[in-house]
C-alpha cells in the first residue's frame, strides 16, 4: 500500500500520487492574527499538517509547504482599535504568538509563511484576470466574484445557491446575495492599497488564491484547513482560481476541531485552551501527543482527564526509552515495523501508529525484564523511529537540548545511585527509618524509583 488520503472534494479515500515526481506542494491555511491561539487552532493548522509533512517526507518527497497569514481583516483592525494600537502592531504580536506556539508544539517551519499585506499586487492582478474574464464585477469601489458564472460552485462543499450565507456583511453593489467580496472600499481611517477600483484592501478568499499561485504554480498537490474552512474560504478560493484557469488544488484535507462539553471552541473556551493556560500543567510534548490520538478526521473532546491520560501514555513510552538509555547504552533510530507503515498510508492512521508504538513498547520492556538488552536496544530503535515520524522523539530537539545539559544527567545519575547505596545499607542494618526517609527524601524531589533485576533505577516524575 502507498499512501492513501482521504479527499473531501471526491469525498473518497484516494491514492496519493503526486504531481510532480518526488515534489509534494501543500498549502495549508493559517491564522488570523486577531487574538492568542488555542489548541483548536493548533491542531487545525499545526499539527495535523506537520504530521501530514513528516510523513511525506518520510516517504521519500520533498515537501514545499506554505502556510498564509491573514494580517488584514475586520476583526483585525476592529480588535486592534478597541486596544488603542496600531493594527499593524497587533497582527505581528499575534502571528508571533502563533509561531512560537508552533514552535512549543514542535512543528516544523514551513518553506515560506507568506501574509496577504505582502502580496496586493498578486490579488489586484488576479482580481483583474477575474474581471477581464467575466467573472467577476466592481461597484462602488468594492469587487465581486459573481458566483453564479461558476457552473461548479459547490463542488467542495455541497453548498447550494440560494440556501447558504457568505457571512459577510452585504454591500451596496452587490447584485446577487450569493456573490462574495475580493477586494473591500476604504472606510475613512482604515489602512487601504490603490487599485484600479479605489483605495481599498483584499478580502480573505481572495488572498489564498493568489499566495497559492504565487509560490506553488497554477496546480499543486494538497490543500488543507480546518473543517470550518470548506465553506466558505475554500469554496471561495477554488472559485476564483478555476476562475482564472488554475486547476489549484488536487485533493482537499480538512481536520476535523477542537470541542468542549460539545461545543465547538469559542473565545471563552480558547482562554481556557491557550497554549500558556495548558502547559502551566501539562509538557508540551504530551499536548502535542494528545492533539495526534484522535485521527484528524474526528473531533477531540477535550477534558483534563483525556489530556492526563495522554500524559500517562506518552510517559511510559519516554520511560521504555530512557531505561533502555540508561541501562544498555545509545538508542538509534530503527526501520518502521510494517503495521506502523501500514496506518501511516492509510490516511494519516496517526492513533493505529501509536498503538503499534505502545505494542512495541510492551514487548520491549518484558526484554528488559528478562535481561535481554539486545531485544530491548532493537525494540527500542524502533520506537525512536516511529515516534521521530511523529514529530514526538523524546530525545529530539526541541524536547531536550541533546548533549547540553551540562553533565547534569550523569552527576544527578553518581548522587541517586548514592544515595541508593546509603538506603541499601540501612536496610541491610534494618535501619528502616533511615531507608524510609532516604525514599521519601528522594521522591519530594521529584524522582521515582523503580526496583528491576539490574537494580534500582530512577525517572523524573511529571511536574
Ligand atoms: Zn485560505
Amino acid at each position: 500500500m502507498s499512501l492513501h488520503l482521504y479527499d473531501t472534494a471526491t469525498r473518497a479515500v484516494r491514492p496519493f500520487e503526486p504531481l510532480r515526481p518526488g515534489v509534494v506542494s501543500l498549502y495549508n491555511c493559517g491564522a488570523t492574527v486577531q487574538w492568542y491561539p488555542h489548541i483548536g487552532h493548533l491542531r487545525g493548522a499545526g499539527v495535523v499538517y506537520d504530521v501530514l509533512r513528516r510523513w511525506l517526507a518520510h516517504s521519500g518527497y520533498e515537501v514545499v509547504h506554505v502556510r498564509n497569514v491573514t494580517d488584514i481583516d475586520d476583526k483585525i483592525l476592529s480588535k486592534a482599535a478597541e486596544a488603542g494600537r496600531q493594527w499593524w502592531e497587533w497582527a505581528t504580536t499575534h502571528e508571533r504568538a502563533f509561531s512560537d506556539a508552533y514552535d512549543t508544539l514542535g512543528c516544523l517551519r514551513p518553506s515560506i509563511e507568506p501574509r496577504a499585506t505582502g502580496h496586493i499586487p498578486q490579488i489586484i492582478g488576479m482580481i483583474a484576470e477575474l474581471i477581464e474574464a467575466g467573472k467577476a464585477y466592481s461597484a462602488a469601489g468594492d469587487v465581486y466574484f459573481a458566483v453564479r458564472s461558476d457552473a461548479d460552485y459547490g463542488f467542495l462543499s455541497g453548498q447550494r445557491l440560494g440556501e447558504m450565507q457568505q457571512g459577510e456583511s452585504e454591500g451596496a453593489g452587490k447584485k446577487d446575495a450569493a456573490d462574495f467580496t475580493m477586494w473591500k472600499a476604504a472606510k475613512p481611517g482604515e489602512p487601504f492599497w490603490e487599485s484600479p477600483w479605489g483605495p481599498g484592501r483584499p478580502g480573505w478568499h481572495i488572498e489564498c488564491s493568489a499566495m497559492a499561485r504565487n509560490y506553488l504554480g497554477a496546480d499543486f498537490d494538497i490543500h488543507g484547513g480546518g473543517l470550518d474552512l470548506i465553506f466558505p474560504h475554500h469554496e471561495n478560493e477554488a472559485a476564483q482560481s478555476h476562475g482564472v484557469g488554475d486547476g489549484f488544488a488536487r485533493y482537499w484535507m480538512h481536520s476535523h476541531w477542537v470541542t468542549m462539553s460539545g461545543e465547538k471552541m469559542s473565545k471563552s473556551l480558547g482562554n481556557v485552551l491557550s497554549l500558556p493556560a495548558i502547559t502551566e500543567h501539562t509538557k508540551p510534548i504530551a499536548l502535542r501527543y494528545y492533539l495526534l490520538s484522535v485521527h484528524y478526521r474526528s473531533s477531540i473532546e477535550y477534558s483534563r482527564k483525556a489530556l492526563d491520560d495522554a500524559a500517562k501514555a506518552l510517559a511510559g513510552i519516554e520511560g521504555f526509552l530512557q531505561r533502555v538509555a540508561d541501562r544498555v547504552g545509545k538508542v538509534g533510530h530503527g526501520d518502521l515495523p510494517p503495521a506502523f507503515v501500514e496506518a501511516m498510508d492509510d490516511d494519516l492512521g496517526v492513533p493505529r501508529a501509536l498503538a503499534v508504538v505502545h505494542d512495541r513498547v510492551r514487548v520491549g520492556n518484558a526484554a528488559l525484564a528478562a535481561g535481554d538488552h539486545g531485544a530491548a536496544l532493537t525494540e527500542a530503535a524502533q520506537i525512536r523511529g516511529m515516534l521521530a515520524v511523529l514529530g514526538l522523539d523524546p530525545f529530539e530537539a526541541p524536547w531536550v537540548n541533546a548533549g547540553s545539559d551540562d553533565g547534569l544527567h550523569a552527576a544527578t545519575d553518581k548522587l541517586i545511585a548514592q544515595l541508593l547505596a546509603d538506603r541499601a545499607t540501612a536496610r541491610a542494618a534494618k535501619d528502616f527509618a533511615t531507608a524510609d526517609s532516604i525514599r521519601n527524601a528522594l521522591a519530594q524531589a521529584g524522582f521515582a524509583i523503580e526496583d528491576t533485576v539490574d537494580g534500582p533505577i530512577w525517572s523524573v516524575t511529571n511536574p
